[in-house]
C-alpha cells in the first residue's frame, strides 16, 4: 500500500523572494550542511546516514498529525512553524540559521529515540514529564555535538546558543506546572553547561530540583553509565528561581545570569574542591 503524503500544504513553487525568504533559504542552507555532517558518522551512537537514506535535502512544510519530522526518498522534511519562528525572531542571521540546523538535527535525533510520532509524546506526558525532559536534552546534546563539528564551534559555545533559543520560547499560561518544571530544568541543565563550564563530548548534563525537596541534583547522562556530578543543598527562594528560569522575563522569570550565580553558590564547596 502506498505511504500516504505526510505533508499537509503543498510547497509553494515560486514564492517571493521577500527578507524572510531569503533569511528561510539561509537556514536550510546551514541545515543541509549540518545533515551532511551528522551523516558523516554516528553521533552518540545515532547513525543518521541509515536513518536518512538517500535524502540529504531539508525542507519546510506543514507535517499532519502534529508531527515534527519525517524523512521521504529525497528529503528530512521538516515541520515549518519552528523555522518562520526562528526566521521571524532570531538576534542575527547567523543565529537563525545555526539554530536551525539545530533544531533538525534535534528533531531527526527523535526518531531513533522512538518519539516521531507525537502520538507517543501524547503518551509519555500522560505519565509524567521526566522522561520528555531526558529524550530533549539527549536530542539537544546530540544535535549540539553534529553543529559543533560541522561549524568547529566550542560545544559550551553552541549550548549557549541552544540557550538562548530556548529562551525565545518562554512559558505561558498554557503549560501545567510539571511542564514549567520541565522547561525550567531544560535552561537550567544548559546554563550549568555553557555558562560553568561543564559541558562534555560524551555526555549531557540533567539538572534536578522540585519545589517539594531542598535540594539541586547534577546528572551526567548519554554515554556508559549515569553518574552523579554533584548534589547540594538549596533554599526555598533558589528552588522558587530556578522554578521561574524558563518563565518570561517580563513574567519575572530568572535570566541565565541570575540561573549561574544561584548554582555557583549552591556548588561553592563543590566547585572550590
Ligand atoms: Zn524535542
Amino acid at each position: 500500500m502506498p505511504r500516504p503524503n505526510p505533508i499537509e500544504i503543498p510547497r509553494q513553487g515560486h514564492a517571493r523572494l521577500d527578507a524572510q525568504s531569503y533569511r528561510i533559504a539561509a537556514m536550510r542552507a546551514r541545515s543541509e550542511a549540518a545533515l551532511l555532517a551528522a551523516c558523516h558518522a554516528p553521533v552518540m551512537g545515532i547513525d543518521f546516514a541509515a536513518i536518512c537514506g538517500a535524502a540529504r535535502r531539508v525542507e519546510f512544510a506543514a507535517l499532519i498529525n502534529d508531527d515534527k519530522v519525517c524523512v521521504t526518498s529525497e528529503s528530512v522534511v521538516v515541520h515549518d512553524q519552528c523555522a518562520r519562528a526562528l526566521a521571524a525572531g532570531s538576534e542575527s542571521p547567523e543565529d537563525a540559521e545555526l539554530l536551525c540546523a539545530l533544531y533538525v538535527v534535534h528533531e531527526l535525533a527523535h526518531l531513533p529515540q522512538g518519539i516521531g510520532p507525537y502520538a507517543v509524546v501524547r503518551d509519555l506526558r500522560s505519565l509524567g514529564e521526566d522522561a520528555l525532559l531526558d529524550l530533549d536534552l539527549g536530542a539537544d546534546h546530540v544535535a549540539a555535538l553534529v553543529v559543533s563539528r560541522a561549524r568547529d564551534m566550542p560545544l559550551s559555545a553552541v549550548k549557549a546558543l541552544q540557550l538562548r533559543g530556548l529562551c525565545g520560547f518562554p512559558v505561558t499560561t498554557e503549560h501545567t506546572p510539571e511542564a514549567r518544571r520541565r522547561k525550567a530544568r531544560r535552561v537550567v541543565s544548559l546554563v550549568v553547561e555553557s555558562m560553568l563550564g561543564l559541558a562534555r563530548d560524551d555526555s549531557y548534563l540533567c539538572a534536578d530540583f522540585s519545589p517539594t525537596s531542598p535540594a539541586l541534583s547534577l546528572i551526567y547522562r548519554g554515554a556508559g553509565l549515569t553518574r552523579v556530578w554533584a548534589t547540594a543543598p538549596l533554599t526555598s527562594s533558589a528552588t522558587e528561581r530556578l522554578l521561574s528560569a524558563a518563565d518570561a522575563l517580563d513574567a519575572g522569570g530568572a535570566d541565565p545570569a541570575e540561573v549561574a550565580a544561584i548554582v555557583r553558590a549552591a556548588l561553592a564547596p563543590r566547585m572550590a574542591a
